[in-house]
């Protein structure tokens, strides 16, 4: 394993001059539609830190977007992976399994929430997983409808572009979607019409009269949402919100889908976000932070939903890859053994702490609107001075700051004007202070 000092170093202009070569190379051949957020080519990652191709050393305030909770080349994953690699590549689980799966779906049982029998099915990215959780909701419930949430992110594919709600980028020219989604309103604290603290009980008893009267519960198969909202902005539904919405889909046979594709797996200082609130998702689709940065995903839920579907009805050729779950085996160990979920609660500390001091330099409301998520899963909320109005450009202006001073962030939001910070659960304190302060200059930058 690579040892990379964890320390902040910028030694060219960002990106520097291997990068722009290689950005050159990047644009003659590779689809305009995938984007980047900085055009910096990586040599090595670790720990908090990300080297490029020019020596430069960034603090890594991302993860790869929540994926390397235990550090993008973690002891553990390197080791298991590589023995996996050396073993065997693939066989195909649905042609002849092999062990590592198995003791995946034995660990997404134990760590999930609930203590009921509960059986897994492996795929490679968290779109593929949510589709396949609307598989098994649907034959369960012999139901066709699903309910999704404002401002939720659930992938790119054709159907869960359908369950995303952001336009742009995610949908602009790709539809016609697939049918039978419908989306209501999410208890978002800070824009809530009447106040935060309204919010959990009006925003859910809008929905459920929603649901009743434009859909009917019993066509509902499934009601997906992300138990703290990634893409849409970190935004923590208020409380009451979650656990009214549960009680619902529980009262009218609905299966609860929470995807915590970007919220499990320690990131929010639990292993999953929805244990905050007591909550016990029927099913639950995990990605992201599971297997150490190698492509797995997971539905879990009640064995007797998972059961469901009959044999060859769910799978994929790549599903659950022996070396991702070599991968995942290694970054649920390291979780454990590191106490990543200490670690996140620590994170969010240090993070809110240091948040509060500039907004109330910077004049309260002024430009921080709000400072919200849990764990390692913080954001800041940009608005133009005295208002609630979205300042997109502030988001973009200070991402673009951090970026010249060597500290990768990234933006979010419905409106684009969150600046989201998803750190490397096992980053340094001191890196993650120093990146701090590269925020707090940014703001007299901008
Ligand atoms: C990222 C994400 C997805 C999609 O995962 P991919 O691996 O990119 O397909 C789905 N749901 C949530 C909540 C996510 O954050």
């Amino acid at each position: 394993m690579t040892e990379i000092p964890q320390e902040r170093r910028v030694v060219t202009a960002i990106p520097g001059p291997k990068s722009v070569e290689l950005q050159a190379r990047r644009l003659a051949t590779v689809a305009a539609g995938v984007g980047s957020t900085l055009p910096v080519f990586t040599a090595r990652a670790g720990g908090g830190i990300i080297e490029d191709v020019d020596g430069n050393r960034l603090i890594d305030l991302g993860s790869g977007i929540a994926v390397t909770s235990v550090g993008a080349s973690a002891e553990a994953v390197v080791r298991r992976a590589s023995a996996q690699l050396a073993d065997f590549t693939h066989t195909c689980f649905m042609v002849t399994p092999y062990e590592g799966y198995v003791e995946v779906c034995e660990q997404l049982a134990e760590l999930t929430p609930g203590d009921h029998a509960k059986k897994s099915a492996l795929f490679n990215s968290g779109a593929e997983a949510v589709e396949n959780a609307v598989k098994i909701a649907r034959i369960h419930t012999k139901r066709t409808a699903v309910v999704v949430f404002d401002h939720g992110y659930h992938g790119r594919t054709n159907l869960t572009m359908a369950l995303t709600a952001k336009n742009m980028p995610y949908k602009q020219g790709f539809g016609p979607f697939a049918p039978e989604v419908y989306r209501v309103p999410v208890a978002y604290g800070y824009r809530w019409p009447t106040g935060a603290e309204n919010a959990g009980a009006e925003a859910s008893a809008q929905a459920i009269d929603q649901i009743n009267k434009q859909i009917g519960a019993e066509n509902v198969a499934a009601i997906i949402i992300e138990p703290v909202l990634g893409e849409g902005g970190f935004i923590e539904p208020a409380k009451g919100f979650l656990p009214a919405i549960a009680q619902f889909a529980k009262d009218n046979g609905i299966v609860f889908v929470a995807d915590e594709i970007q919220s499990g797996f320690c990131r929010t200082g639990q292993w999953f976000a929805c244990e905050d609130e007591g909550i016990v998702p029927d099913l639950i689709t995990t990605a992201k932070g599971i297997a150490g940065g190698l492509p797995l995903s997971a539905v879990t839920g009640r064995a007797e939903i998972m059961d469901s579907a009959h044999s060859g009805g769910l799978g994929g050729t790549y599903g659950g890859n022996p070396v991702a779950c070599a991968g995942a085996l290694g970054a649920i160990e390291t979780m454990r053994e590191l106490d990543l979920n200490g670690k996140a609660k620590r994170i969010e500390e240090v993070m809110k702490g240091r948040l509060a001091e500039m907004q109330s330099k910077l004049g309260n409301g002024d430009i921080i609107g709000d400072i919200r998520g849990r764990g390692a899963m913080i954001a800041i909320e940009l608005v133009k001075s005295g208002t609630k109005d979205p300042d997109p450009q502030a988001a973009a202006d200070l991402a673009k700051a951090c970026h010249a001073e060597g500290v990768l962030v990234l933006t979010c939001g419905t409106y684009g004007n969150v600046l989201r910070f998803l750190p490397p659960l096992v980053i340094g304190e001191d890196l993650l202070n120093e990146a701090l302060d590269v925020i707090e200059q940014a703001f007299g930058r901008i």
